[in-house]
């Protein structure tokens, strides 16, 4: 057994607030019922929001991001499409095995695992592409696990820079709902993220925005498709119902945290509340001396820190060591980074305290791996910087003439 709560500083299933928890603990219904559909379609509302679309048809997959993935490329383009994509992580390497899988023809552009999509690269790509044969472009906006934000605004540029109308696909999984995404600014055409990590909820829902360029290439794309089909899902969506079970305890939950993120606490309070959180995650980490694997700090992801421990040190001592002996979890170095790197998640329902929890049991917990950080530096440099950037929580009253 273990005395006191655990902690949870993995990025992605992050932590559920207990009103999203309580939200969900209700009788089950009727999915037919004359009244269900007045919930979703609420949600669908809310998380066009979310994603900051005027106009995007919203899907709820049961499954997960990856579900999300499959439906928006399957939906969308023709087998032996040839797409541009890019590898700087475990994710976006799962990413483009899966458009291989599905008989994609992908031209892939391997960059530095530290670095972001190669937004350079890509337009000198686009611009080389004069017969539009690159149907689509993919960008992970948030590499996961090497805590890398890429600019999708500048891949946007260069799709428009080229005159070129490729489909921009997004993988928002660990950013919508937490970093700064804006799918009509940037014209993306597919955004998909999960139930699991900025929605604050348990896994189970893959989330897809299409825009209506996205719907319009879903009518014509022959890729084969049953379970994700479009069509199914957005004639029953009309008013609010699914073509099948859909799992109606998650959008309790959902609707929770959905008027949590944009009613409470207020979608641009959400993003600068990670902005704040993550800078003084990394001050911590620079203060022990240790560094990001985000190769420079316009990389710097605001709701995952990827950190290199020293050369003698494994990693995966730091990551037994939380959990064992300290009852906390942290993400591991995936892939090749195994050993190599810890992470740190900070997303989701995330406070001052938490955060400076997990620095402090990562402090323990590196030194006990034999990494010689010192102790309560980490700690001191977070607590500065929440000093000083603390928001006003009591809103100045001026007294009224
Ligand atoms: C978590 C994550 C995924 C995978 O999502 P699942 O919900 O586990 O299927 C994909 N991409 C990124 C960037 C992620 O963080």
């Amino acid at each position: 057994m273990r005395n006191g709560i655990t902690h949870l500083f993995i990025p992605g299933p992050t932590n559920v607030p207990e009103a999203v928890r309580q939200a969900m603990n209700v009788p089950m219904q009727d999915m037919r019922a004359p009244d269900f559909g007045e919930l979703t379609l609420s949600l669908f509302s809310d998380l066009r929001q979310v994603v900051r679309s005027r106009d995007a048809e919203i899907f709820l997959f049961p499954g997960s991001g990856t579900a999300a993935w499959e439906a928006a490329i399957t939906n969308t383009l023709n087998p032996g499409d040839k797409v541009l994509m890019s590898r700087f992580g475990q994710f976006s390497t799962l990413w483009v095995e899966m458009a291989e899988r599905l008989g994609l023809d992908v031209e892939v552009i391997d960059v530095a695992w530290g670095a972001g999509v190669p937004v350079k690269e890509y337009e000198r790509r686009l611009a080389a592409d004069r017969h539009g044969e690159i149907k689509a472009v993919f960008a992970t906006h948030n590499e996961t696990a090497t805590g890398v934000t890429s600019d999708v605004a500048g891949v946007r540029q260069a799709l428009d820079s080229c005159f070129h109308d490729a489909l921009l696909f997004v993988d928002g999984v660990s950013s919508i709902a937490s970093i700064d995404f804006r799918m009509d600014d940037w014209g993306v055409d597919l955004a998909v993220t999960g139930s699991q990590k900025g929605l604050m909820l348990p896994a189970g829902l893959g989330v897809l925005a299409a825009s209506p360029k996205a719907m319009e290439a879903a009518k014509s794309a022959t890729m084969r498709r049953a379970y994700f089909e479009f069509a199914d899902q957005a004639k029953f969506n009309a008013d609010g119902y699914f073509p099948y079970t859909p799992p109606t305890q998650l959008f309790h939950g959902l609707k929770v945290s959905l008027d949590r993120i944009l009613r409470q606490e207020g979608l641009d309070a959400v993003i600068a509340r990670h902005y704040r959180l993550a800078e003084g995650v990394r001050r911590g980490i620079a203060a022990w001396g240790l560094d990001l694997v985000a190769e420079h700090q316009s990389f710097h992801s605001d709701t995952v820190s990827a950190i290199r421990v020293p050369a003698r040190v494994d990693a995966r001592d730091v990551l037994r060591i939380a959990y064992e002996d300290y009852g906390t979890s942290f993400g591991s170095g995936l892939a090749r980074l195994a050993g190599k790197v810890f992470r740190i998640g900070h997303l989701g329902d995330l406070n001052e305290g938490m955060c400076l929890t997990a620095l402090s049991v990562a402090e323990l917990s590196l030194s006990r791996a034999g990494a010689r950080v010192p102790l309560g530096a980490g700690v001191a440099a977070a607590q500065e910087w929440y000093l000083d950037s603390a928001p006003v929580t009591t809103p100045l009253q001026v007294a009224a003439e």
